[in-house]
Protein backbone atom coordinates (compact mmCIF):
# COMPACT_ATOMS: atom_id res chain seq x y z
CA UNK A 1 0.00 0.00 0.00
CA UNK A 2 1.10 3.66 -0.89
CA UNK A 3 2.30 6.14 2.08
CA UNK A 4 -0.76 8.27 2.97
CA UNK A 5 1.04 11.66 3.35
CA UNK A 6 -0.43 14.66 6.00
CA UNK A 7 2.04 18.30 6.48
CA UNK A 8 1.73 17.66 10.39
CA UNK A 9 5.09 16.96 11.86
CA UNK A 10 6.55 13.60 12.09
CA UNK A 11 7.39 14.33 15.64
CA UNK A 12 5.18 16.83 17.51
CA UNK A 13 7.69 17.21 20.33
CA UNK A 14 9.85 18.87 18.21
CA UNK A 15 7.13 20.96 16.47
CA UNK A 16 6.37 21.97 20.59
CA UNK A 17 9.48 22.89 21.61
CA UNK A 18 10.60 24.97 18.13
CA UNK A 19 6.91 26.85 18.98
CA UNK A 20 7.98 27.63 22.69
CA UNK A 21 11.95 29.19 21.36
CA UNK A 22 9.74 31.20 18.54
CA UNK A 23 7.02 32.76 21.18
CA UNK A 24 10.49 33.15 23.84
CA UNK A 25 12.05 34.86 20.47
CA UNK A 26 9.05 37.30 20.20
CA UNK A 27 8.60 38.34 23.91
CA UNK A 28 12.55 38.70 23.66
CA UNK A 29 12.09 40.83 20.57
CA UNK A 30 9.16 43.21 21.82
CA UNK A 31 10.53 43.67 25.23
CA UNK A 32 13.78 44.96 23.62
CA UNK A 33 12.64 47.27 20.90
CA UNK A 34 13.35 50.18 22.85
CA UNK A 35 17.61 49.32 22.98
CA UNK A 36 17.55 48.53 19.12
CA UNK A 37 17.20 51.36 15.99
CA UNK A 38 13.91 51.96 15.23
CA UNK A 39 15.20 51.15 11.36
CA UNK A 40 17.51 48.95 9.78
CA UNK A 41 18.09 48.74 5.73
CA UNK A 42 17.47 45.91 4.52
CA UNK A 43 21.22 44.63 3.62
CA UNK A 44 22.10 42.66 0.48
CA UNK A 45 23.32 40.57 1.66
CA UNK A 46 20.35 39.34 3.51
CA UNK A 47 18.20 40.05 0.24
CA UNK A 48 20.46 37.77 -1.32
CA UNK A 49 19.76 35.16 1.19
CA UNK A 50 15.59 35.15 0.29
CA UNK A 51 16.18 35.19 -3.12
CA UNK A 52 15.96 31.26 -3.64
CA UNK A 53 14.57 28.90 -5.79
CA UNK A 54 11.32 27.93 -5.29
CA UNK A 55 11.63 25.04 -3.10
CA UNK A 56 11.06 21.88 -4.38
CA UNK A 57 11.95 19.57 -1.72
CA UNK A 58 11.49 19.38 2.11
CA UNK A 59 14.06 21.72 4.72
CA UNK A 60 14.23 21.38 8.40
CA UNK A 61 11.34 23.61 10.12
CA UNK A 62 13.98 24.43 12.46
CA UNK A 63 16.49 25.36 9.65
CA UNK A 64 13.32 27.67 8.13
CA UNK A 65 12.86 29.71 11.60
CA UNK A 66 16.76 30.51 11.49
CA UNK A 67 16.06 31.92 7.61
CA UNK A 68 13.39 33.97 9.41
CA UNK A 69 15.76 35.08 12.08
CA UNK A 70 18.31 36.07 10.06
CA UNK A 71 16.93 37.65 7.04
CA UNK A 72 13.39 38.77 8.00
CA UNK A 73 13.40 40.05 11.58
CA UNK A 74 16.11 42.06 11.66
CA UNK A 75 14.89 44.44 8.92
CA UNK A 76 11.06 44.95 10.00
CA UNK A 77 9.52 48.22 9.43
CA UNK A 78 9.69 49.72 12.36
CA UNK A 79 5.94 50.34 12.97
CA UNK A 80 6.89 48.31 16.51
CA UNK A 81 9.33 51.04 18.09
CA UNK A 82 8.61 53.56 20.18
CA UNK A 83 9.68 56.54 18.41
CA UNK A 84 7.75 55.15 15.04
CA UNK A 85 5.32 58.14 13.61
CA UNK A 86 4.92 57.31 9.71
CA UNK A 87 1.96 57.20 7.45
CA UNK A 88 -0.09 56.05 10.28
CA UNK A 89 0.32 52.93 11.52
CA UNK A 90 -0.79 50.69 14.82
CA UNK A 91 2.43 48.72 17.05
CA UNK A 92 0.41 45.87 17.85
CA UNK A 93 0.62 44.19 21.11
CA UNK A 94 2.41 40.61 22.58
CA UNK A 95 -1.19 39.82 23.27
CA UNK A 96 -2.39 40.60 19.93
CA UNK A 97 0.55 38.07 18.47
CA UNK A 98 -0.77 35.58 20.66
CA UNK A 99 -4.54 35.82 19.76
CA UNK A 100 -3.44 35.33 16.09
CA UNK A 101 -1.62 32.30 16.90
CA UNK A 102 -4.86 31.36 18.23
CA UNK A 103 -6.93 32.20 15.28
CA UNK A 104 -4.34 30.47 12.87
CA UNK A 105 -4.58 27.72 14.81
CA UNK A 106 -8.23 27.47 14.79
CA UNK A 107 -7.83 28.05 11.00
CA UNK A 108 -11.66 29.25 11.16
CA UNK A 109 -12.37 30.65 7.78
CA UNK A 110 -15.14 33.28 8.83
CA UNK A 111 -17.47 32.98 5.83
CA UNK A 112 -20.28 30.90 7.05
CA UNK A 113 -21.61 28.08 9.30
CA UNK A 114 -22.71 27.31 12.56
CA UNK A 115 -19.42 28.17 15.03
CA UNK A 116 -17.65 29.94 17.45
CA UNK A 117 -15.83 32.54 15.48
CA UNK A 118 -18.90 33.63 13.54
CA UNK A 119 -20.20 34.68 17.13
CA UNK A 120 -17.36 36.23 18.02
CA UNK A 121 -16.85 38.08 14.73
CA UNK A 122 -20.65 39.64 15.18
CA UNK A 123 -19.87 40.22 19.16
CA UNK A 124 -17.00 42.32 18.05
CA UNK A 125 -18.98 44.34 15.50
CA UNK A 126 -21.71 44.95 17.74
CA UNK A 127 -19.08 46.51 20.44
CA UNK A 128 -18.00 48.65 17.56
CA UNK A 129 -21.61 50.12 16.82
CA UNK A 130 -21.25 51.20 20.50
CA UNK A 131 -18.24 52.31 20.56
CA UNK A 132 -19.00 54.91 18.28
CA UNK A 133 -22.66 55.40 18.92
CA UNK A 134 -24.83 52.79 16.36
CA UNK A 135 -27.28 51.50 17.20
CA UNK A 136 -27.66 47.93 17.33
CA UNK A 137 -29.64 47.36 14.25
CA UNK A 138 -26.84 48.83 12.10
CA UNK A 139 -24.55 46.01 10.91
CA UNK A 140 -20.61 46.17 9.83
CA UNK A 141 -17.82 44.39 8.87
CA UNK A 142 -14.54 43.62 9.85
CA UNK A 143 -11.87 43.93 6.69
CA UNK A 144 -8.16 44.22 5.89
CA UNK A 145 -8.18 47.74 6.69
CA UNK A 146 -9.85 51.59 5.79
CA UNK A 147 -9.55 50.97 2.51
CA UNK A 148 -11.39 48.23 1.59
CA UNK A 149 -13.83 49.54 4.52
CA UNK A 150 -14.13 53.01 2.48
CA UNK A 151 -15.11 51.04 -0.60
CA UNK A 152 -17.39 48.79 1.33
CA UNK A 153 -19.27 51.60 2.58
CA UNK A 154 -19.35 53.47 -1.32
CA UNK A 155 -20.75 50.12 -2.86
CA UNK A 156 -23.71 50.18 -0.12
CA UNK A 157 -24.05 54.37 -1.07
CA UNK A 158 -23.97 53.20 -4.89
CA UNK A 159 -26.82 50.56 -5.06
CA UNK A 160 -28.75 52.18 -1.88
CA UNK A 161 -28.87 55.21 -4.75
CA UNK A 162 -30.49 53.10 -7.56
CA UNK A 163 -30.94 49.26 -6.90
CA UNK A 164 -31.02 48.34 -10.16
CA UNK A 165 -27.16 49.05 -10.73
CA UNK A 166 -26.47 45.56 -9.03
CA UNK A 167 -28.10 43.84 -11.50
CA UNK A 168 -28.04 46.05 -14.77
CA UNK A 169 -24.69 48.24 -13.92
CA UNK A 170 -24.53 52.02 -14.12
CA UNK A 171 -25.92 52.63 -17.47
CA UNK A 172 -29.25 52.23 -15.22
CA UNK A 173 -28.53 55.31 -14.47
CA UNK A 174 -29.67 58.34 -16.36
CA UNK A 175 -26.88 60.83 -15.83
CA UNK A 176 -23.74 60.85 -13.84
CA UNK A 177 -23.48 59.97 -10.08
CA UNK A 178 -21.36 62.14 -8.46
CA UNK A 179 -19.48 62.05 -5.07
CA UNK A 180 -18.15 64.79 -2.61
CA UNK A 181 -15.48 64.79 -0.33
CA UNK A 182 -12.61 67.71 0.48
CA UNK A 183 -9.43 67.57 -1.16
CA UNK A 184 -7.82 65.94 1.67
CA UNK A 185 -9.86 63.06 1.65
CA UNK A 186 -8.19 59.94 1.47
CA UNK A 187 -6.30 58.25 -1.88
CA UNK A 188 -7.88 54.98 -1.36
CA UNK A 189 -11.33 57.14 -1.51
CA UNK A 190 -10.98 58.43 -4.95
CA UNK A 191 -9.84 54.47 -5.78
CA UNK A 192 -12.88 53.05 -4.73
CA UNK A 193 -14.59 55.81 -6.86
CA UNK A 194 -12.65 54.40 -9.64
CA UNK A 195 -13.36 50.49 -8.81
CA UNK A 196 -17.07 50.78 -8.11
CA UNK A 197 -17.14 52.46 -11.92
CA UNK A 198 -18.11 55.89 -11.08
CA UNK A 199 -14.84 57.18 -12.35
CA UNK A 200 -12.62 59.27 -10.18
CA UNK A 201 -13.22 62.37 -12.31
CA UNK A 202 -16.29 62.52 -10.52
CA UNK A 203 -15.11 62.49 -6.83
CA UNK A 204 -15.56 66.51 -6.35
CA UNK A 205 -12.30 67.36 -4.47
CA UNK A 206 -14.02 70.17 -2.24
CA UNK A 207 -11.53 72.50 -1.39
CA UNK A 208 -10.43 73.08 2.23
CA UNK A 209 -10.11 76.18 4.57
CA UNK A 210 -6.32 77.08 6.37
CA UNK A 211 -7.21 74.38 8.89
CA UNK A 212 -7.76 71.94 5.74
CA UNK A 213 -11.43 71.10 6.88
CA UNK A 214 -13.90 71.21 4.00
CA UNK A 215 -14.91 74.18 2.90
CA UNK A 216 -19.37 73.61 3.06
CA UNK A 217 -20.08 76.70 1.43
CA UNK A 218 -17.89 75.53 -1.90
CA UNK A 219 -19.52 72.16 -1.15
CA UNK A 220 -23.09 73.12 -1.07
CA UNK A 221 -22.29 75.22 -4.24
CA UNK A 222 -20.93 72.63 -5.99
CA UNK A 223 -23.69 70.58 -5.73
CA UNK A 224 -25.93 72.94 -6.55
CA UNK A 225 -24.22 73.32 -10.25
CA UNK A 226 -24.16 69.40 -10.51
CA UNK A 227 -28.08 68.95 -10.13
CA UNK A 228 -28.33 72.07 -12.68
CA UNK A 229 -26.02 69.87 -14.75
CA UNK A 230 -27.99 67.19 -14.89
CA UNK A 231 -25.95 65.35 -12.67
CA UNK A 232 -26.69 63.07 -9.82
CA UNK A 233 -25.15 63.91 -6.30
CA UNK A 234 -25.16 60.89 -4.24
CA UNK A 235 -22.41 60.45 -1.82
CA UNK A 236 -20.79 62.87 0.41
CA UNK A 237 -17.64 61.86 1.89
CA UNK A 238 -16.89 63.76 5.77
CA UNK A 239 -13.15 62.96 7.27
CA UNK A 240 -12.85 62.50 10.69
CA UNK A 241 -8.96 62.98 11.10
CA UNK A 242 -7.18 63.60 7.28
CA UNK A 243 -4.31 61.29 6.76
CA UNK A 244 -2.05 64.74 6.17
CA UNK A 245 -3.05 66.99 9.25
CA UNK A 246 -5.61 65.20 11.10
CA UNK A 247 -8.19 67.49 10.39
CA UNK A 248 -11.79 67.16 11.58
CA UNK A 249 -14.67 68.06 9.06
CA UNK A 250 -17.77 70.20 10.03
CA UNK A 251 -19.44 66.73 10.89
CA UNK A 252 -22.71 68.06 11.78
CA UNK A 253 -22.75 70.43 8.91
CA UNK A 254 -22.13 67.64 6.88
CA UNK A 255 -24.78 65.74 8.14
CA UNK A 256 -27.07 68.33 7.48
CA UNK A 257 -25.70 68.99 3.73
CA UNK A 258 -26.57 65.31 3.24
CA UNK A 259 -30.05 65.39 4.63
CA UNK A 260 -31.42 68.11 2.93
CA UNK A 261 -29.83 66.86 0.00
CA UNK A 262 -30.54 63.50 0.31
CA UNK A 263 -26.94 62.06 0.07
CA UNK A 264 -25.60 58.93 1.33
CA UNK A 265 -23.26 60.31 4.49
CA UNK A 266 -20.07 58.21 4.88
CA UNK A 267 -17.32 59.25 7.20
CA UNK A 268 -14.00 57.80 6.91
CA UNK A 269 -12.72 57.65 10.39
CA UNK A 270 -9.91 55.09 9.96
CA UNK A 271 -7.89 56.77 12.82
CA UNK A 272 -9.39 60.08 13.62
CA UNK A 273 -12.57 58.56 14.76
CA UNK A 274 -11.16 56.48 17.48
CA UNK A 275 -10.88 59.35 19.85
CA UNK A 276 -14.49 58.82 20.34
CA UNK A 277 -14.39 57.03 22.82
CA UNK A 278 -12.94 59.82 25.35
CA UNK A 279 -15.92 61.57 26.27
CA UNK A 280 -13.78 64.32 26.53
CA UNK A 281 -13.09 64.74 22.72
CA UNK A 282 -16.72 63.39 21.76
CA UNK A 283 -17.61 66.99 20.81
CA UNK A 284 -14.85 67.72 18.35
CA UNK A 285 -16.29 64.55 16.73
CA UNK A 286 -20.03 65.01 17.04
CA UNK A 287 -22.09 64.35 14.06
CA UNK A 288 -19.67 60.99 13.82
CA UNK A 289 -22.99 59.03 14.93
CA UNK A 290 -25.38 60.74 12.55
CA UNK A 291 -23.10 59.33 9.49
CA UNK A 292 -24.55 56.66 7.53
CA UNK A 293 -21.31 54.40 7.07
CA UNK A 294 -18.36 54.94 8.91
CA UNK A 295 -15.03 53.33 8.45
CA UNK A 296 -12.24 53.07 11.18
CA UNK A 297 -9.12 50.63 11.85
CA UNK A 298 -8.57 48.55 14.48
CA UNK A 299 -5.38 48.86 13.66
CA UNK A 300 -3.81 51.84 13.80
CA UNK A 301 -4.60 53.89 16.76
CA UNK A 302 -6.14 50.98 18.41
CA UNK A 303 -2.46 49.41 18.27
CA UNK A 304 -3.85 46.31 16.90
CA UNK A 305 -1.76 43.71 15.06
CA UNK A 306 -2.01 43.85 11.36
CA UNK A 307 -4.31 43.72 9.86
CA UNK A 308 -7.91 44.45 10.92
CA UNK A 309 -10.46 47.41 9.91
CA UNK A 310 -14.40 47.77 10.52
CA UNK A 311 -17.03 49.33 8.36
CA UNK A 312 -20.21 50.06 10.19
CA UNK A 313 -23.29 50.71 8.33
CA UNK A 314 -26.69 52.14 10.01
CA UNK A 315 -29.20 50.54 8.31
CA UNK A 316 -28.28 46.38 8.15
CA UNK A 317 -30.76 45.95 5.76
CA UNK A 318 -29.30 48.49 2.64
CA UNK A 319 -25.93 46.69 3.58
CA UNK A 320 -26.67 43.33 3.01
CA UNK A 321 -29.05 44.21 -0.13
CA UNK A 322 -25.91 45.58 -1.96
CA UNK A 323 -24.18 42.26 -1.24
CA UNK A 324 -26.80 39.25 -0.89
CA UNK A 325 -26.38 36.42 -3.20
CA UNK A 326 -27.89 32.96 -3.40
CA UNK A 327 -26.46 30.53 -5.00
CA UNK A 328 -26.88 26.85 -3.92
CA UNK A 329 -23.56 25.75 -2.46
CA UNK A 330 -23.83 28.77 0.03
CA UNK A 331 -27.62 28.25 1.20
CA UNK A 332 -28.30 28.07 4.76
CA UNK A 333 -29.77 24.91 6.49
CA UNK A 334 -31.96 24.57 9.60
CA UNK A 335 -29.24 22.45 11.29
CA UNK A 336 -26.05 21.60 11.41
CA UNK A 337 -22.78 23.21 10.49
CA UNK A 338 -24.25 24.89 7.51
CA UNK A 339 -26.74 26.97 9.88
CA UNK A 340 -25.78 29.39 11.99
CA UNK A 341 -25.56 33.10 11.60
CA UNK A 342 -26.51 34.96 8.44
CA UNK A 343 -23.08 34.61 6.29
CA UNK A 344 -20.49 37.43 6.07
CA UNK A 345 -20.52 36.81 2.29
CA UNK A 346 -24.08 38.56 2.42
CA UNK A 347 -21.98 41.98 3.78
CA UNK A 348 -18.92 42.50 1.75
CA UNK A 349 -16.85 40.93 -1.30
CA UNK A 350 -15.14 38.50 0.54
CA UNK A 351 -16.00 34.75 1.18
CA UNK A 352 -12.99 33.11 2.87
CA UNK A 353 -11.72 35.72 5.84
CA UNK A 354 -9.87 34.73 8.38
CA UNK A 355 -10.41 34.94 11.93
CA UNK A 356 -9.16 38.82 12.53
CA UNK A 357 -12.16 39.01 14.77
CA UNK A 358 -10.25 37.05 17.49
CA UNK A 359 -7.65 39.46 18.67
CA UNK A 360 -10.25 42.52 18.69
CA UNK A 361 -11.85 40.52 20.93
CA UNK A 362 -9.12 39.04 23.15
CA UNK A 363 -7.27 42.61 22.97
CA UNK A 364 -10.55 44.63 24.24
CA UNK A 365 -10.82 42.08 27.05
CA UNK A 366 -7.51 42.44 27.48
CA UNK A 367 -7.53 46.26 28.35
CA UNK A 368 -10.87 47.25 28.46
CA UNK A 369 -11.89 50.46 26.88
CA UNK A 370 -10.97 52.59 29.71
CA UNK A 371 -7.09 51.78 29.00
CA UNK A 372 -7.32 52.36 25.55
CA UNK A 373 -8.72 55.91 25.71
CA UNK A 374 -6.48 56.79 27.99
CA UNK A 375 -3.65 56.05 25.35
CA UNK A 376 -5.49 58.16 22.87
CA UNK A 377 -5.52 60.82 25.60
CA UNK A 378 -1.94 60.18 25.84
CA UNK A 379 -0.87 60.33 22.41
CA UNK A 380 -3.20 63.51 22.05
CA UNK A 381 -1.01 65.05 24.95
CA UNK A 382 1.98 63.64 23.19
CA UNK A 383 1.25 65.78 20.11
CA UNK A 384 0.29 69.05 21.66
CA UNK A 385 3.97 68.62 23.69
CA UNK A 386 5.68 68.00 20.36
CA UNK A 387 3.71 71.03 19.07
CA UNK A 388 4.95 73.31 22.03
CA UNK A 389 8.74 71.80 21.39
CA UNK A 390 8.61 73.28 17.75
CA UNK A 391 7.25 76.26 18.68
CA UNK A 392 9.63 77.23 21.01
CA UNK A 393 12.35 76.09 18.98
CA UNK A 394 14.56 78.68 17.56
CA UNK A 395 14.56 76.54 14.50
CA UNK A 396 11.88 74.35 13.60
CA UNK A 397 8.30 75.80 12.34
CA UNK A 398 4.96 73.97 13.01
CA UNK A 399 3.73 74.26 8.71
CA UNK A 400 0.19 73.29 10.02
CA UNK A 401 -2.59 73.42 13.84
CA UNK A 402 -2.21 70.23 15.83
CA UNK A 403 -5.52 69.41 16.05
CA UNK A 404 -5.59 65.68 16.92
CA UNK A 405 -2.46 63.37 16.46
CA UNK A 406 -0.48 64.92 13.93
CA UNK A 407 2.15 67.10 13.73
CA UNK A 408 3.94 68.56 10.51
CA UNK A 409 6.80 70.75 11.14
CA UNK A 410 10.30 71.43 8.92
CA UNK A 411 13.38 73.26 10.02
CA UNK A 412 14.02 76.44 8.89
CA UNK A 413 16.30 78.63 10.70
CA UNK A 414 14.54 81.83 9.32
CA UNK A 415 10.94 81.16 10.93
CA UNK A 416 10.63 84.31 12.72
CA UNK A 417 12.22 86.64 10.00
CA UNK A 418 12.30 86.55 5.59
CA UNK A 419 7.86 87.45 5.60
CA UNK A 420 7.95 89.76 3.07
CA UNK A 421 11.03 88.84 0.65
CA UNK A 422 10.55 89.46 -2.92
CA UNK A 423 8.18 85.82 -4.35
CA UNK A 424 10.69 85.01 -6.21
CA UNK A 425 13.34 84.81 -3.48
CA UNK A 426 10.61 83.48 -1.52
CA UNK A 427 10.50 80.49 -3.93
CA UNK A 428 13.93 79.71 -4.07
CA UNK A 429 14.38 79.30 -0.74
CA UNK A 430 11.39 77.53 -0.09
CA UNK A 431 13.16 74.76 -2.91
CA UNK A 432 16.28 75.04 -0.90
CA UNK A 433 14.13 74.31 2.81
CA UNK A 434 12.26 71.31 1.37
CA UNK A 435 15.46 69.74 -0.44
CA UNK A 436 17.27 70.39 3.37
CA UNK A 437 14.23 69.00 5.45
CA UNK A 438 14.09 66.05 3.01
CA UNK A 439 17.62 65.22 3.55
CA UNK A 440 17.27 65.67 7.67
CA UNK A 441 14.41 63.20 7.12
CA UNK A 442 15.87 60.16 5.09
CA UNK A 443 19.74 60.94 7.41
CA UNK A 444 16.92 60.65 10.51
CA UNK A 445 16.14 57.07 9.05
CA UNK A 446 19.26 56.03 8.17
CA UNK A 447 20.61 56.48 11.70
CA UNK A 448 17.55 54.75 12.51
CA UNK A 449 16.81 57.31 15.50
CA UNK A 450 13.06 57.98 14.42
CA UNK A 451 10.57 57.35 11.88
CA UNK A 452 8.38 60.36 11.03
CA UNK A 453 7.16 60.97 7.52
CA UNK A 454 6.56 63.73 5.28
CA UNK A 455 3.78 65.13 2.96
CA UNK A 456 3.72 68.53 0.91
CA UNK A 457 1.37 71.23 2.41
CA UNK A 458 0.90 74.18 0.24
CA UNK A 459 4.15 73.20 -1.34
CA UNK A 460 6.10 73.08 1.87
CA UNK A 461 7.91 69.54 2.59
CA UNK A 462 6.85 69.00 5.77
CA UNK A 463 8.01 66.48 8.41
CA UNK A 464 4.98 64.49 9.51
CA UNK A 465 4.34 62.79 12.74
CA UNK A 466 1.55 60.85 13.28
CA UNK A 467 1.05 59.79 16.80
CA UNK A 468 -0.83 56.36 16.99
CA UNK A 469 1.94 54.43 19.53
CA UNK A 470 1.24 53.14 22.63
CA UNK A 471 4.82 52.25 23.40
CA UNK A 472 6.07 56.56 22.70
CA UNK A 473 7.25 58.45 25.73
CA UNK A 474 7.78 62.33 25.96
CA UNK A 475 11.40 61.74 25.94
CA UNK A 476 10.93 60.05 22.22
CA UNK A 477 9.77 63.76 21.41
CA UNK A 478 12.41 65.59 22.78
CA UNK A 479 14.72 63.25 21.01
CA UNK A 480 13.01 63.80 17.36
CA UNK A 481 13.49 67.34 18.29
CA UNK A 482 17.08 67.20 18.73
CA UNK A 483 18.00 64.62 16.45
CA UNK A 484 16.26 67.25 14.05
CA UNK A 485 18.13 70.37 15.02
CA UNK A 486 21.46 68.56 14.98
CA UNK A 487 21.49 66.84 11.57
CA UNK A 488 20.24 70.06 10.32
CA UNK A 489 23.91 71.07 11.14
CA UNK A 490 25.46 68.84 8.76
CA UNK A 491 23.76 69.53 5.26
CA UNK A 492 25.06 71.76 2.82
CA UNK A 493 22.57 71.57 0.09
CA UNK A 494 24.55 73.34 -3.44
CA UNK A 495 21.73 74.85 -5.45
C1 LIG B 1 -4.93 54.78 6.61
C2 LIG B 1 -6.10 55.50 6.11
C3 LIG B 1 -6.96 54.89 5.21
C4 LIG B 1 -6.68 53.51 4.64
O1 LIG B 1 -6.76 52.54 5.65
P1 LIG B 1 -5.95 51.16 5.52
O2 LIG B 1 -6.23 50.48 6.80
O3 LIG B 1 -4.50 51.52 5.38
O4 LIG B 1 -6.46 50.45 4.33
C5 LIG B 1 -8.08 55.59 4.83
N1 LIG B 1 -8.33 56.81 5.30
C6 LIG B 1 -7.52 57.43 6.17
C7 LIG B 1 -7.87 58.79 6.66
C8 LIG B 1 -6.38 56.79 6.61
O5 LIG B 1 -5.56 57.39 7.48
Amino acid sequence: MEKEYSLDPADWGEIRRLGHRMVDDMMDYLSTVRDRPAWVKMTETAAERLAQPLPQGPQDAADVYEDFLHSVLPYNKGNVHPRFWSWVEGGGTPFGMLADMLASGMNANVAIGDHAAMYVDLQVLDWSKEMFGFPPSASGMLTSGGSIANITALIVARNHFHAAVKRKGLRVVDGQMIVYGSSETHNCVAKGVEVIGIGSDNFRKVPVDENYRVRTDVLRAMIREDRETGHHPFCLIGNAGTVNTGAIDDLMELAAIAREEGLWYHIDGAFGAVPYILPAFRDKLKGLELADSLSFDFHKWLYMNYEVGCVLIRDGTVHRAAFSTSVNYLMQHERGLSAGPDSFTNYGMELSRGFKALKVWMLLKEHGLEKYAGLVRQNLDQAQYLGRLIEESEELELLADVSLNIVCYRWNPGKRGDRGTPSGAVAMEQEELNAVNKEILMRMHEEGVALPSYTLLNGRYAIRVAITNHRSRLEDFDALVAASVRISKNIHITQ
